[in-house]
């Protein structure tokens, strides 16, 4: 009588153990999982009118003006190249030329405004020169940068063109930067122009954001960097300096449209010392869409006189255009007339609220395998050793 109700006594034990493990590892998944769900991005129904094309074209014009080295005329012909194409779209389209010198050499950031009235601003940037040498194939010769400067900028041409049809429906302003002297600095080959570092366009322009935007009634929602957005076989990094929440929502955005490849779940993880991190610097939620390309095995030409139209894809460019297209209207486009479509992405892109998901998911595990070490641990020494007391 005795034997049975220590018997009873071990197997309530053990069961009532794991079954509290495992009633509060599930309640602590069930707030993982509503955190997660309602926050799941969706995207909302709307056509996508980024053409590859001509990003593919601008590309090839860019190509042919020449290396865009800073100080170059050909840097000063892209520019104007630049502004030529605003113009195109509309020609009163409002542009800033910031001026200045990194070693005496005359550098020059373009800033493009669509929706100047608007008080939100998003800024999409990339940079446009291309690096002076080839150092990865220690060559003193100039680097074509197809993908590496003029990916970029095309896909920035193109997002102007898709979004200004848009303008009286998005409610934010829109900056397109294209910025100088990103790819001049020192790699394991040397530096692109001697003693020059990297981003030096960028930091100089955050340096003198005051200039470019009223401080009292406008403000930065966040600025997405495309660096290298052209090549074969893309797949865009986790950049460790970005903003996560924002990254994670390009990232989901651009899964929800098919591009599962490009934009893994489990992507490869590094920082990127990029033109975002000026912007990240002066708290504005940055991210930045940069591939792999220090062991790349489908694009291996970075800093080569191999960065070339050869190794560009059309796919490539329309799957990082449509991306950033549906994430603007995500965001912005002013959806007043259809109630029923409500878009919950991370606005406004703290990261902190993510590090709560993965704990939750994490203590969760953690105490399901506590629970069940427990649960066997009694059946397996405590009940084995009361067995033979059964038998008496
Ligand atoms: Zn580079």
């Amino acid at each position: 009588m005795c034997t049975v109700f220590i018997r009873c006594l071990f197997i309530k034990r053990s069961h009532i153990i794991l079954l509290s493990f495992t009633l509060i590892s599930g309640f602590l998944i069930s707030i993982g999982l509503v955190l997660f769900s309602t926050n799941k991005i969706q995207n909302i129904d709307v056509n996508l009118e980024f053409d590859e094309k001509n990003a593919y074209d601008s590309i090839e014009d860019q190509l042919d003006i020449g290396y865009r080295i800073p100080g170059t005329k050909e840097s000063n012909e892209t520019v104007n190249y630049f502004i030529s194409k605003f113009k195109k779209i509309d020609i009163n389209f409002s542009f800033f030329i910031h001026n200045f010198e990194v070693h005496s050499t005359r550098v020059q950031n373009v800033l493009f405004k669509l929706n100047e009235n608007e008080k939100k601003i998003v800024i999409l940037g990339a940079h446009y020169d291309s690096r002076a040498k080839a150092t990865k194939e220690d060559s003193d010769d100039p680097v074509p940068g197809a993908n590496d400067g003029a990916s970029g900028t095309a896909v920035l041409i193109e997002l102007a063109k898709v979004l200004y049809k848009q303008r009286n429906k998005l409610d934010v302003q829109i900056w397109f930067v294209f910025f100088d002297a990103e790819d001049q600095g020192k790699d394991e080959g040397g530096y692109g122009m001697d003693d020059w570092d990297w981003c030096e366009g960028s930091e100089e322009f955050v340096d003198n954001l005051d200039n470019f935007y009223d401080s009292e009634n406008e403000e930065f929602d966040c600025m997405i960097l495309l660096d290298m957005v052209g090549g074969e076989g893309l797949q865009f990094i986790k950049e460790q300096y970005s903003s996560s929440s924002l990254l994670d929502e390009i990232f989901e955005i651009g899964r929800q449209l098919g591009y599962i490849q490009e934009f893994p779940i489990f992507p490869t993880s590094s920082t990127v010392q990029d033109d975002h991190v000026s912007f990240i610097e002066e708290d504005i939620p940055s991210a930045d869409l940069i591939i792999n390309f220090w062991s790349n095995p489908n694009w291996p030409h970075h800093h080569t006189k191999d960065d070339d139209i050869s190794h560009i894809s059309k796919k490539s460019l329309e799957i990082t255009g449509k991306t950033v297209e549906q994430f603007i209207y995500n965001n912005y486009l002013d959806d007043s007339n259809d109630s029923n479509e409500k878009y919950i992405g991370y606005y406004p892109w703290e990261e902190d609220v993510f590090i709560i998901y993965y704990a939750f998911m994490i203590l969760s595990g953690v105490l399901i395998m506590i629970g069940v070490i427990i649960a066997l641990i009694i059946n397996h020494f405590i009940i084995k050793k009361k067995e033979p007391s059964i038998k008496d």
